[in-house]
């Protein structure tokens, strides 16, 4: 399996060194979420598989070795707050998140590099493979006032807190 480096032949410590002096390394997040809808729209047919699966290399790339050390890293690159709201079954709870919080109930999942980007760590964390699902029946039965946060489910895991 190819690695985000072979691609772009950039490891992660090299796409994270930033150098600009006055803009600093934040960007708005409608930028992030621009990007990601755009690419949505231009890969077309499976889409939305194809950018889990983009979020999958990304977050094994990023070497995470325990849940507090993805929590860490996903507040660090303003990714969202992680709280684990259950494990049998594994549930995850993204709170603030990058790619939906604020966002208009569109009725159906969005957050598919994110689900990429936690199944990438957990599999990293438990070398066996993890299924992150976006457990839409929380987020679309709430009002858009109320959308603050996204669950996952995480199939095929087997982390005891
Ligand atoms: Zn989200």
């Amino acid at each position: 399996m190819k690695r985000l480096r072979d691609y772009l032949e950039l490891s992660f410590e090299e796409i994270y060194t930033v150098d600009r002096p006055t803009l600093g390394r934040n960007a708005d997040v409608s930028l992030i979420r621009a990007l990601i809808l755009s690419i949505i729209r231009y890969l077309g047919f499976n889409a939305a598989s194809k950018l889990y699966h983009a979020g999958m290399y990304f977050g094994g790339e990023l070497g995470v070795s325990s849940i507090d050390d993805m929590k860490e890293i996903f507040k660090e690159l303003g990714i969202g707050i992680i709280n684990i709201v259950s494990t049998e079954p594994m549930v995850i709870r993204i709170e603030e998140c990058v790619e939906c919080s604020g966002l208009p109930n569109i009725g159906k999942p969005v957050c598919y590099f994110d689900a990429g980007v936690i199944a990438g760590c957990l599999e990293g964390i438990l070398g066996s493979e993890v299924k992150v699902v976006e457990k839409n029946a929380v987020l679309w039965g709430m009002t858009i006032a109320n959308l603050r946060y996204i669950h996952y489910q995480i199939k095929y895991c087997k982390i005891i807190l």
